[in-house]
Parts: structure tokens; sequence; C-alpha cells
């Protein structure tokens, strides 16, 4: 232990007692691994790269500036017009928070489509935050058809509809289709979760009248966590400024995060902006911009067609029944009668260096996911996921 210099030692004060034991002063060293679960995926390299730039203060105009190309990459990416877009501080719960926080009020309704781990949390914080939440449920792998949405409202008359566009603890992927239209003839708000979805599947925020959604950088978008995608429509900003309550969140309380992003016309410290993460969300979002939507959707449809073909050789079905419900970017796979999914899971990591992951609430120990997600969707890692399975199934004499 190294003397305490004199001048900070202070009358009464302890020395330090408790001493760095594993901490050594050297390089972070991790292993380098394949993440095809679903998710994080492996950040794109010139992501990684924009986040080792020298940092800006938050209130400094080129960051100000940085801001700006954010938000209108993320208008592309939503397909929106709208100018409430912004970046929540904070992984894709952050989001689910932020937007349960500010569109619903004591008191309020909100049917929440649950079909899934996502839905069952969207339940659980709407209840933390006051609102009489009823559960829309459907089976895991299943999908909310429009006249069960539209029932659900007829009958309960919510404030809020919420639906999960990719539930990726099962892998279905849930049509949004008509649904504005429903939530127009008794005044609900509709709130859409995208977090494993946006960028593999075409989402349209202002032709679908999305009201309220969020995402997260560390799925399609091929960032590392942190930050949440954000959108209000015009809908949803006026239910923000004529609540009747104070959002019950200070962090999520979009009053005042819209303010540090340019919503109302000036910029007002809030909390300090996550400078590096928002440098590699820039880079993220102009790799999306230059690919195009168009070209980053179908890539992924390939890629999931290739997947399930090859994996259907190895004697392997997909969870979801129906074609059309199946989410392209979080594939969930059967585990077969008799076969160990964790040793299956456990070999690919140990031999292969590649992440496939096990189930998720409903579908734990059911089955396998398998994430292609952006940056990481590409043919030679789907083949390599194909082999660690063909692998791991030859040793529990699944496969001869
Ligand atoms: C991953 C995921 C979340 C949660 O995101 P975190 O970044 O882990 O907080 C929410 N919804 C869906 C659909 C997801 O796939």
């Amino acid at each position: 232990m190294a003397e305490v210099p004199q001048q900070c030692a202070r009358t009464g004060e302890p020395t330090p007692e408790i001493v760095p034991s594993s901490l050594v002063d050297a390089p972070l060293k991790v292993p380098c691994r394949l993440l095809m679960g679903p998710g994080p995926g492996n950040a794109h390299p010139r992501v990684l790269a924009a986040q080792t730039l020298p940092l800006l203060g938050h209130m400094h105009p080129p960051f100000f500036a940085i801001m700006d190309e954010i938000q209108d990459g993320l208008r592309y990416l939503f397909q929106t017009a709208s100018k409430h877009v912004l970046l929540i501080s904070g992984t894709g719960h952050a989001g689910m928070e932020a937007a349960i926080a500010n569109m619903l009020e004591p008191g309020e309704t909100i049917v929440v489509g649950n079909n899934g781990i996502w839905g069952q949390r969207v339940c659980d914080l709407a209840a933390r935050y006051g609102g009489n939440v009823v559960s829309l449920d459907k089976e895991a792998g299943g999908t909310l058809s429009l006249k069960e949405i539209q029932d659900s409202l007829d009958q309960h008359k919510p404030a809020i509809l919420f639906l999960c566009q990719g539930e990726s603890s099962t892998g279905a992927h849930q049509s949004l289709a008509g649904v504005a239209d429903a939530c127009d003839a008794q005044g609900t708000l509709l709130i859409v979760d995208t977090v494993c979805s946006l960028g593999a599947v075409p989402f349209y925020g202002d032709a679908w009248g999305v009201d309220c959604m969020y995402s997260g950088s560390q799925k399609v978008i091929s960032a590392p966590p942190g930050a949440a995608p954000f959108m209000l429509s015009d809908l949803g900003l006026k239910k923000l400024l004529n609540r009747k309550t104070k959002v019950a969140s200070y962090n999520f309380d979009l009053n005042l995060i819209g303010d540090y992003w340019g919503w109302f016309g000036k910029r007002s410290y809030h909390h300090t902006g996550m400078v590096s993460t928002w440098y590699g969300m820039r880079e993220a979002l102009a790799l999306i911009s230059a690919e195009g939507l168009p070209s980053l959707w179908e890539r992924h449809r390939r890629l999931h067609l290739v997947l399930l073909k090859g994996l259907a050789a190895l004697g392997l079905e997909p969870f979801v029944k129906s074609d059309s419900d199946r989410l392209v970017s979080v594939n969930t796979i059967k585990v077969p009668e008799g076969v160990d999914w964790a040793a299956v899971v456990k070999n690919a990591m140990d031999k292969y260096n590649v992440e496939i992951a096990g189930g998720l609430g409903p579908t734990a120990g059911r089955v396998w996911r398998v994430g292609l997600l952006g940056y990481n969707a590409k043919l030679e890692n789907v083949e390599l996921v194909i082999t660690a399975f063909r692998d791991g199934l030859k040793q529990q004499n699944f496969l001869k």
C-alpha cells in the first residue's frame, strides 16, 4: 500500500485498507466471439471505431450537430417525418419504460398484446405506473389477428394498445397492418416494441399510424447496447403535453429529454448525453442509410430461409408454425425429443466460438434461438451456425 500523501490526509479519516486484488495494470483483453444469439450481435467495426473518437461536451455545438444527424437517421429507419425522435439513454428496457411512463396515465386502461416475455414485462411495467392492465394473451409462437385486436379494443376502449413487432422469446412476427384504423376508432394510442425487428423487417412508423415506438441498439442496428431509438407521433406528443399528472419517472420524462434533443426549439441539460455511445449510433445509422432499408430487409429474409433450409436438412423444425408469422431476425428452432439443448449450445461455443442461445420465458428448454442481426447477417456466419448444429447433434447421436 502506497503512503497517503500528507495533504490528502485529513484528521479522523481512515487510510485505504481495501487494495485491488485481481485488477492489474494491463490493457483489457476479451475473447473474440461470433454472437449469433438474440442479442447483442457483434457491432460493426466502423461503429466500434467511432466510439473511440475524442469526447465532446454534451452541450457543445459539434455534438448537437451529431444529435441532428442521429435524428435524421432515425426518421429514415422509422419511416417517419415526426420531429419527435431521439435516443433514450439505456437499453431496450429503458425505451419500454419511457414509452409506458410517458404515454400512460394512472387509472388509464392499456391492452397489452401478450404472446411472450415482452408482453409480460409491459404488463408488469404498466401496472407499476398505475395502469389498468388488460393482457390480450396468445400462445407462445402465435400472433394476434386483426380481428382479435379489434374485439379487444371494442370491449375495453383502452387509452393505449401495446404490440411487440418481433417477439424474440418466441420468434413470432406480429403484423401491424390495419391496427391503426382499429385504434383510431376508439381513440387509442399505439405503442410498438421493435427492439429486435427494426431494420430486419419492414416498419412504417407513419403509414402504420404508430404513436410511440422504441428499439434497441445492439440487435439489428449493430451497435453496442446502451441506446434506445425512440419516436412519438404528433398524437403521442399531444398526449404527453396534455397529461393531467406529471410523468412519474424523472429519468424518462420526455418533456425534459425532448428538450435536450431540440423538440421544443432549444436545448436544455437533462442528463449528460452518452457521447461515445451516440457516436457509435451515428455511424450505425449512416451504415443503414447507405445500405438502404429494402436491401437490409431482403438480406435478413434471404439468410433466414438459408438457415431454416440448412437446419431442416439436419432434421430440425422451426418453432413458429405459420411461415408468415416467423421473425427473420430471431429464429426459434424446436429442440427435438431426447436432445440436450444446452450441450449443443456449449459445444458451439467451446469448439466454434459461436453463440447460439436457448429459449427464454415461455420457450425455455423448448427452443434454440439463432439471431441474424445486421452486421452478423452474412452467409458464412449462417453456414458456421449450421455446422455447429450438425456437430452438436452428431455428438448426441441425433444425427449419424
Ligand atoms: C432484446 C429485447 C428487449 C430488451 O432489450 P434490452 O436491450 O435487453 O433491454 C425488448 N424487447 C424485445 C422484443 C427484445 O428483443
